[in-house]
């Protein structure tokens, strides 16, 4: 028996408030101090922690739409990404002193995560000031990073670190060479062993000492989704037998003394710190060793991996991780410093390039429900008296199955919940078999339809009140949630969830001290049966609905429904990158806010989500050629009086306007 967290308690203690949405929802335990609720029943962020620092997104979302930015939109917190790389840079510094560590620590960002420019420039400008650096793994990576340490460290001095992953060819090495010559402090990580070789040529050519790394097969295992990131059957690194070639090689060139860090990565979301733990150790007695055959080694890179707690769990689980930042700091900088204290080596700098746990946090999108799908809770008893009657009238009969059905939902009472269910069930399989035999009219198959659902939901309400749902009722929860619909895609937004299973913490921005009376999966806009969400985060649980709000009509004579906004959290790294163009749905308008320290917060910047004609473009559409095709055709049937000459500009204005447009619905 699975036991149900009853609405009613809240009932019974009195109205329903912001507190129990934000328990609800588990607020407190993904949102690690960022996101609240407020007295209103909005969701907050909090970009410092700091209570009296508060942005309302439902204030900010109203905000946007009067200035003709319509949801989707996804809220980037400038405050909240410094706040963040300041905790890592705390948790090392105390880490640091209470070991007494004295090789010093720096975080390098990879761009892969998320390489828009004003994330990337926000971090950069953080660099100096908190002594950390960037990463590139790939050409186009590379050009970035070099633009972007150009305005922040200056060259020469203070210059952040620079390293470069990823496979490189001669231009690549060329670029760093050229580059370390211009004053960048830039640190090539040799991946195979011919880039070593490269690396000494172009040197010798440009007559550069240059600062090389490599990176290692570690035999430890790395863990997880990203697993084979680690490992000897990984696609990076040296065996360590290449690893003493390449001492060789270096010392022959009279270049031991360039080969100054080690480098390793054992994948992404570690979500057992353990793992990390054993790679470390393996890596920091390597490093010791070639400290001890005379290599210059100054710097240890443990790669990325620190994990962010999607769900909130702080648990061994994919979605989560069991330890803090505080606890991986500690972790790594005890580490380090044992086995180098055991080998009387100086302690390194360690570089660390977590870039997910840098700004997962940063980013929010906030999408609009265009509406809902729902099975009929309760039958509309006389329409189904008059299908019968009118059944009859016919000359047919009314098929037992659907006799039966009725039966069941009239005569349910508490005591025969499990044999109304089977009855139930057994009727509705029997009047869809002969429905498919052609023996049942499509009037009746409907009311077949109508009577089973509402038989599972008078089931599941009577159930509940009983605090307890037998086993054989714990599909029907999900069976009977409705569909709730999001100007969205999935595959642009969050293509993890798709891709991978990974979860996000989703909930409603607004109308939090009411009480959320519907269950439902969310179905994005896109034409795939894939773009849906049925997993939701829950600290205890495999969560398969969430709660929402039922959706209000608007006021008479108005279509549609009430806004309803849901926010998605945590999206700040992979999301925006690896997104994609499915059914031609483009990037978000992405909004950058800040807040004062009076706490008022201001739009420090918009960045126009994609237009209809950006899109087109990418697939090599020529949007004039288009245009005047259209045109053409408007023309002929203006002409030939298929449509009126008002009608044809109509048409023509609505084309061009749409091309013009944002790519997801608008009002
Ligand atoms: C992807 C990657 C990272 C970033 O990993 P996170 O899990 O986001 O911290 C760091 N280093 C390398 C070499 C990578 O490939």
């Amino acid at each position: 028996m699975a036991t149900i967290s009853s609405s009613k308690n809240a009932f019974i203690q009195g109205r329903w408030t912001s507190e129990d949405s934000s328990r609800l929802y588990g607020i407190p335990d993904w949102g690690k101090g960022y996101v609240g609720v407020n007295n209103d029943g909005h969701i907050t962020v909090l970009p410092t922690k700091d209570p009296a620092k508060q942005i309302d997104i439902f204030e900010v979302v109203e905000g946007l739409k009067q200035r003709g930015v319509h949801t989707p939109v996804l809220l980037r917190f400038n405050d909240l990404l410094e706040h963040r790389l300041r905790e890592i840079r705390n948790a090392f510094d105390s880490s640091m002193a209470e070991h007494a560590y004295t090789g010093g620590y720096s975080c390098v960002y990879p761009i892969k995560v998320n390489q828009q420019r004003h994330v990337c420039e926000q971090i950069a400008s953080l660099a100096v000031d908190l002594r950390f650096g960037l990463e590139a793994g790939s050409k186009p990576e590379l050009l970035a990073v070099l633009g972007l340490s150009a305005t922040a460290g200056g060259p020469g001095v203070n210059g952040m670190p620079i390293i470069c992953n990823g496979f490189k060819d001669s231009e690549f090495i060329e670029t760093v060479i050229l580059a370390t010559k211009l004053g960048r402090n830039i640190i090539p990580v040799v991946e195979k062993f011919d880039e070593l070789e490269l690396i000494v040529k172009h040197a010798k050519t440009y007559n550069v000492r240059p600062k090389i790394g490599v990176r290692i097969k570690l035999s430890s295992r790395g863990a997880g989704r990203w697993e084979s990131s680690a490992g000897v059957r990984s696609k990076f690194g040296l065996f360590v037998s290449e690893v003493l070639r390449a001492v060789d090689y270096l010392k022959k060139h009279d270049m031991l003394d360039c080969l100054n860090l080690v480098h390793c990565h054992v994948g992404s979301q570690l979500y057992d710190i353990r793992v990390l733990k054993n790679a470390i150790n393996e890596l920091t007695h390597i490093y010791c060793e070639l400290h001890r055959l005379g290599a210059g080694v100054t710097m240890l890179d443990i790669g990325g991996g620190m994990g962010v707690d999607y769900d909130g769990s702080q648990s061994a689980w994919s979605s989560s991780i069991n330890y803090s930042v505080q606890e991986y700091a500690a972790d790594v900088v005890y580490r380090i410093k044992s086995v180098c204290d055991d080998a009387k080596v100086p302690h390194p700098l360690i570089i660390s390039e977590s870039g997910r746990a840098m700004v997962a946090y940063g980013s929010v999108l906030v999408v609009d429900v265009v509406g809902a799908s729902k099975f009929e809770q309760n039958p509309d008893m006389p329409a189904i008296d008059r299908a019968m009657t009118d059944e009859k009238a016919r000359g047919g009969e009314v098929p037992q199955p659907v006799l039966d059905l009725l039966d069941a939902y009239q005569n349910m009472t508490d005591r025969n919940l499990l044999e109304s269910y089977h009855d139930a069930t057994q009727a509705r399989d029997e009047a869809m078999s002969l429905f498919s035999l052609g023996y049942m009219s499509l009037p009746m198959r409907a009311i077949a339809e109508q009577l089973f659902w509402a038989i599972g939901h008078k089931l599941l309400e009577k159930a509940t009140k009983r605090g307890e749902l037998p086993d054989e009722f714990e599909s029907l929860p999900e069976l009977l949630s409705d569909i709730y619909f999001c100007n969205f895609s999935l595959f642009q937004s969050m293509p993890d969830s798709w891709a991978i299973d990974q979860l996000f913490p989703i909930a409603p921005i607004h109308r939090l001290t009411e009480e959320p009376t519907r269950k439902g999966i969310l179905a994005d806009i896109t034409c795939d049966s894939d773009g849906k969400i049925d997993h939701f985060v829950d600290k205890r649980i495999d969560k398969k609905t969430l709660e929402l709000h039922e959706l209000s009509d608007r006021p008479e004579g108005e279509v549609g429904i009430e806004p309803y906004y849901l926010g998605v959290f945590l999206l700040g790294a992979y999301q925006e990158i690896l997104g994609d163009l499915h059914n031609l749905l483009g990037d978000t308008h992405a909004v950058h806010i800040s807040i004062n320290d009076a706490g008022q917060w201001s739009i420090e910047e918009v960045i126009e989500g994609d237009t209809v004609e950006e899109v087109l473009s990418y697939v090599q559409y020529d949007v004039d050629d288009i245009k005047r095709a259209m045109r053409l055709d408007i023309e002929a049937a203006c002409r030939q009086g298929r449509l009126t000459l008002g009608e044809g500009k109509s048409l023509l204005k609505y084309y061009d306007d749409g091309l013009e447009g944002y790519t997801y619905l608008e009002e």
